[in-house]
């Protein structure tokens, strides 16, 4: 079978134009994930370098092939943004057009040396696409398995752009490699062509992975004050008790005191930044994923601990509190917790929630802002 080189760039050029715009197609759809918009402009940025290029070379002209490598480093940069952007990082710094800026100014004098040329070229695209790589898996703010991916493939790309430099310098006796020195090759047309569409299809898919992410944390997180709801509370606290193997659990019911009349005192909105405060001491004290808003103005806590040590805990939670509640609404003001602790080495999570509420409701009636053990014991006042 025989490839040909020209139809095979045409080829490209066309399917680079159709990835890129199904990419920012995607963007439209999901404007949330802006990296989208980055790369789907660096498949448009290659494609009009290539097609300058190729015009470039069937007339000679000095300004196209100027262009087209200028377009095409551009598309480099626009995929490391790209990169940057979908790690949540800000903006693009402007040493990241180097590159460009390099080949620019070298290309009068290494115009009339293709090797020279192709040399240039290779070091500055394999260091973009390193640079891409390692942004997607140093910076990485979620852990998704497409993103690995990804890098596997920057890396391939910068492994095959660098090694193009070694066929450019010494011929080798094998045609194929040899032909990766030459952009219009047919075997450096195909690899584009093979390559891209992949490139393509793994950006696409980190973009859904990380929106279908987001949407499973948002389930599991309390909006109002950003720490784990109801359901994501059971789901650890059902982790903890399954790990523990007869080791003691307990569990804390915490609800804020008086809390409607505080509603009623100082508005709504103040109570709201009341219950967030609530969950800065929680994450302050407790440890990550053990505690939870049940709802309203109710919390709770399990924790791999005895029932001393968590009720200590508890203290140390209800202290801060009731301090912190006073220099956000003045000295005067009654911004409490009571709390209900319970502990058990084989008990379920709904029987510990179940005893750590009766302990909270002896709370109350004790009067309230109190640590009281489902043994009935007051630990704190
Ligand atoms: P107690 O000490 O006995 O627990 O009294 P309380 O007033 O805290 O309990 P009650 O159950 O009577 O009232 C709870 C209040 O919490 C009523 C409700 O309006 C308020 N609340 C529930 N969820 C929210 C919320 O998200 N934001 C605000 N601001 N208030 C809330
Ligand atoms: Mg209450
Ligand atoms: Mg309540």
């Amino acid at each position: 079978m025989t490839l040909d080189p020209a139809t095979l760039n045409v080829a490209f050029v066309l399917l680079a134009l159709v990835l890129g715009g199904l990419l920012v197609f995607a963007w439209t759809v999901n404007r949330n994930v802006r990296a989208l918009l980055s790369w789907g402009a660096a498949f448009c940025l290659v494609a009009t370098g290539f097609a300058v290029a190729n015009l470039g070379r069937s007339s000679g002209s000095y300004s196209a092939l100027l262009i087209g490598n200028v377009f095409g480093l551009l598309s480099y940069v626009a995929l490391y943004a790209g990169c940057r952007i979908f790690n949540g990082r800000k903006g693009v710094p402007l040493v990241a057009l180097t590159g460009v800026v390099l080949w620019s100014a070298a290309f009068p004098f290494i115009y009339e040396r293709q090797d020279y040329r192709l040399i240039l070229v290779a070091l500055t695209t394999g260091v973009y696409s390193l640079l891409s790589a390692w942004e997607l898996w140093r910076y990485a703010g979620q852990p998704l398995a497409s993103q690995r991916f990804a890098v596997v493939l920057l890396v391939l790309l910068a492994v095959f752009n660098t090694v193009r430099i070694w066929p450019a310098v010494s011929s080798t006796s094998i045609s194929w490699f040899d032909a990766l020195a030459h952009r219009w090759s047919s075997e450096m047309a195909l690899f584009l062509v093979v390559f891209t569409p992949s490139l393509a299809f793994i950006f696409l898919s980190m973009a859904k992975e990380s929106v279908e992410l987001g949407y499973k944390l948002a389930a599991l997180v309390d909006p109002l004050t950003g720490i784990p709801n109801r359901r994501a509370f059971m789901q650890n606290a059902g982790e903890l008790t399954a790990s523990m193997h007869g080791k003691p659990v307990s569990c804390l019911v915490l609800d804020l005191d008086n809390f409607k009349s505080i509603n009623d005192r100082y508005g709504h909105d103040v109570g709201d930044a009341v219950l967030t405060l609530f969950g800065q001491v929680l994450s302050r004290h407790l440890p990550p994923k053990s505690f939870g808003r049940l709802g309203g103005e109710e919390f709770a806590a399990i924790l791999p601990m005895n029932m001393e040590c968590a009720a200590a805990l508890g203290e140390a939670v209800r202290d801060e509190f009731s301090r912190a509640g006073k220099a956000v609404l003045g000295a005067g003001a009654e911004v409490t917790v009571s709390v209900g602790c319970s502990a058990s080495s084989d008990a379920t999570v709904e029987m510990l929630l179940h005893e750590a509420d009766i302990a909270l409701y002896r709370a109350k009636d004790r009067g309230r802002n109190i640590v009281v053990s489902s043994a009935g014991s007051r630990v704190s006042a």
